[in-house]
């Protein structure tokens, strides 16, 4: 395939999938592309890119990275916010790496970052957060975190069926939901606003079905389905029930329900089952505080994804060390879970560690486990010896302030030590 404006290295090889077993073939010397992003993406995309070029050599073997653009970047050289060129390549390419992308509130254009997975079928955003030695966090034991939330990436808030107030379009399905439903006494009088969210058998089971994979491959206990089916019975309501019965029908030999595990096993979770479980959403977010270690793999829709992901994030040290990626069939798009941060874009002053872990996860989904070890072994040594970012300084007493660019060299050091 050609592209446009972008320039294809010459020295590497594509990642490859076979279409009958969706087995990935790996090349050692994959081409990679990478979007620096929007804002500090400019300062944790380069970072990124020396860490994991250390990674890969230290393994014996070498990322050829293709530069793609989308946001103000692709803005400068294409005159559009997400080109063809862009979504062709990563799609040609079956792995890559993005930084975070500006989305303008209210007014503008619409997400940059849901067009992206849309437009890729990347149904299920995995983020893990798990704890680093060293990292401060604002909870007295930090480590007994150790989860994986499986985040519905197509359908909820990201379908994105919105109507805007004071429009034609509102005022029509405002008269459809209050004459044709029979809804007559719910919206209130002057301008509206109005929004709808689909939750389909199809979007909830491929995305459980994920979620349950993963716990089996990774010898997880638990997978937890968080909704808000008490109040939104028919879309929330029927991801749980959608959920159960995707683990009945599939994986009923490994998995049992958490009312088996008392009322067969008096509690004592068999080590050949993986306990499948639900909680309404609010009530999740406390037990994340109150109950950390009962948490282990997460399935849920894109909202209450969202906001589990950053607070489980916060739990184990904030943003700027949370990690995340994309996934849809044979294709992967790492990115790590904060934004752009548009008021330290270009200070050379983020943390990057998000980025590096994103990339991390990419090398392996990859299968470059050995790589994707020394890079969190490399991290972790980095920030134990206190040689930290400013978000986690301003946390530890005597820690080593440093800029992105210097963090980056200290845990490339770090590689080359552990290698
Ligand atoms: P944000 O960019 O994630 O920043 C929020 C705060 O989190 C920052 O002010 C900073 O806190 C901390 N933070 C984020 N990244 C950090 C890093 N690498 N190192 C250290 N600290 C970090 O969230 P936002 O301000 O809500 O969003 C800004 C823009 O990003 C918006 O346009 C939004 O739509 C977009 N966004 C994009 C993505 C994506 O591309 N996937 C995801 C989320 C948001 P302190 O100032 O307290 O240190």
């Amino acid at each position: 395939m050609s592209y446009d404006q972008i320039e294809v290295p010459e020295d590497g090889e594509k990642i490859t999938v076979d279409e009958e077993t969706g087995a990935l073939s790996v090349p050692e010397n994959p081409i990679i592309p990478i979007i620096h992003g929007d804002g500090i993406g400019t300062d944790v995309g380069p970072a990124a890119q020396k860490v994991l070029d250390a990674a890969a050599e230290a393994t014996g073997r070498s990322v050829s990275w293709m530069r793609v653009y989308a946001g103000s970047s692709a803005r400068d050289k294409y005159d559009e916010n997400l080109p063809a060129d862009t979504v062709n390549a990563i799609r040609d390419h079956r792995v890559a790496i993005k930084g975070p992308l500006t989305t303008p509130v209210g007014a503008g254009f619409r997400s940059l970052n849901v067009a992206l997975r849309k437009k890729l079928d990347l149904y299920a955003n995995v983020r893990p957060t798990y704890h680093l030695d060293g990292v401060p966090s604002p909870v007295k034991n930090p480590a007994a975190m150790d989860m994986v939330t499986f985040r519905e990436n197509t359908e909820d808030v990201y379908a994105g069926i919105e109507w805007e107030a004071g429009t034609d379009e509102v005022q029509k399905v405002k008269e459809f939901v209050e004459e044709e439903m029979g809804h007559d006494d719910v919206i209130h009088d002057g301008p509206v606003g109005i929004g709808i969210k689909p939750i389909t058998e199809f979007g909830t089971k491929r995305l459980v079905r994920e979620a349950i994979e993963y716990a089996i491959e990774n010898d997880r206990d638990s997978v937890t389905l968080v909704h808000k089916g008490n109040i939104m019975k028919f879309t929330e309501g029927a991801f749980r029930d959608w959920g159960y019965e995707l683990a009945a029908e599939e994986f009923g030999d490994v998995t049992i329900t958490e009312d088996e595990l008392w009322e067969e096993y008096d509690g004592e979770k068999p080590e050949d089952k993986i306990v499948v479980k639900d909680r309404i959403a609010d009530n999740m977010l406390q037990q994340l505080l109150t109950r950390t270690a009962d948490y282990d793999v997460i399935a849920t829709m894109n909202l209450n994804g969202d906001y589990m992901s950053d607070a489980a994030g916060a739990q184990i040290g904030g943003l700027g060390i949370a990690p995340g990626a994309n996934f849809g069939e044979g294709l992967c798009l790492a990115e790590p879970v904060h934004g752009s941060a548009p008021k330290y874009a270009g200070e050379d002053k983020v943390n990057p560690t998000a980025m590096i872990l994103s990339g991390r996860l990419m090398f392996e989904y990859m299968g470059w486990k050995d790589a994707g070890k020394l890079i969190r072994d490399a991290v972790e040594k980095t920030i134990s010896e206190g040689d930290v970012t400013y978000d986690l300084e301003r946390q530890i007493e005597g820690g080593n302030k440093l800029a992105t660019s210097e963090y980056a060299d200290k845990v490339v050091e770090n590689i080359h030590e552990l290698a």
